[in-house]
């Protein structure tokens, strides 16, 4: 069964006076373009289908719209309003596992709900079942950047501060968005996978230490390369431009995709990330050599003392 809801989509293209349209979808979801294209084409549109890797709704494919009326953007929520780009988010059904596990492992009375976009619908079942077993959920309301309440994202932890509340728990498989939730809080992280009702307290301790590992890594470092992303949503090239007097070996690098490869072929023995906050934290294994976010240049370069260690996010 189809992901994207095909009927609903071609229900509301036939509304807009268009004909050609472009498709986006992150990696997982791309195998359900091609057939979305041949429905599409039966109803008359003509379609193109954007191949390149997709990793947000930052990184619209606004170059397919050279030849096509729209592009339609599935798999994410909207981070910018274009007047040509339709973004489709593909929520998860409303669901919530059995709590057995989670409730031994919440500490205090006031929980902040999280959630990623995909399950982010399902956070007012889990509050209702909260408050049969006594706690007072609360669940932060929607951001620019995370139009779904108690919605994060990788680079976009509002939802998780402005809960304020004894401990967060994060609804949703992995645990990349629940250790940033921790340390942009502070706060204890209970992590609750809602297919397998599987929980448990989220580590944050020891991605910090990889951190401070790997800004005295970069103490050698005599010269720095400043990544600036070319993606819509990414792009911080004002920021970029404030980092850039801190050192006096540093350059400003526009690149598309942060590869390793294009990193090695720069050559630079450091990089500061001003495109996407992930990177460092979730890729730096994949890389040559340090790749700091902006407050570790800081505190790389005194600016900022190790206590004061922030979670780079996008604030828009
Ligand atoms: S900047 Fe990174 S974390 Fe933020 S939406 Fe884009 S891919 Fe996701």
């Amino acid at each position: 069964m189809s992901l994207i809801p095909i009927s609903d989509i071609v229900e509301r293209v036939r509304s807009l006076s268009i004909r050609r349209i472009a498709l986006q979808a992150p990696e997982g979801l791309k195998r359900e373009l091609p057939v979305l294209a041949e429905v599409l084409r039966e109803e008359g549109f003509s379609v193109i289908i954007s191949g390149d890797p997709c990793y947000g709704a930052c990184d619209l494919a606004l170059d397919t719209l050279d030849y096509a009326d729209i592009l339609i953007h599935f798999g994410h929520t909207p981070l910018m309003d274009h007047p040509r780009v339709l973004v489709e988010p593909i929520l998860q059904p409303e669901q919530i596992p059995l709590l057995d596990s989670v409730l031994p492992l919440l500490t205090g009375k006031k929980i902040g709900l999280i959630s990623t976009a995909q399950h982010a619908n399902s956070l007012p079942l889990l509050a209702e079942e909260l408050i049969k077993h006594g706690f007072s959920p609360v669940i932060a309301p929607a951001s620019p950047r995370t139009p779904l309440p108690g919605q994060v994202l990788g680079c976009t932890y509002t939802a998780a501060r402005e809960t304020q509340a004894d401990c967060l728990l994060y609804l949703g498989t992995g645990v990349f968005h629940a250790i940033g939730s921790g340390i942009a809080t502070r706060l204890p992280v209970i992590s609750l996978d809602p297919y397998t009702g599987e929980a448990g307290v989220v580590e944050t301790d020891r991605p910090l230490r990889r951190r401070f590992a790997v800004i005295e890594k970069a103490r050698s470092a005599d010269r720095f390369g400043i990544i600036v992303s070319q993606k819509c949503g990414q792009n911080r090239m004002k920021l970029a431009e404030e980092l850039l007097p801190i050192h006096p070996n540093a350059e400003i690098v526009l690149l598309r995709e942060v590869t390793a490869d294009q990193l090695l072929n720069l050559g630079f023995p450091c990089y500061v990330n001003c495109a996407c906050p992930r990177l460092g934290l979730d890729d730096q294994i994949r890389f040559p050599v340090p790749v700091l976010s902006p407050p570790e240049f800081e505190i790389l370069c005194g600016r900022r003392e190790w206590d004061d260690y922030e979670i780079d996010e996008i604030r828009s």
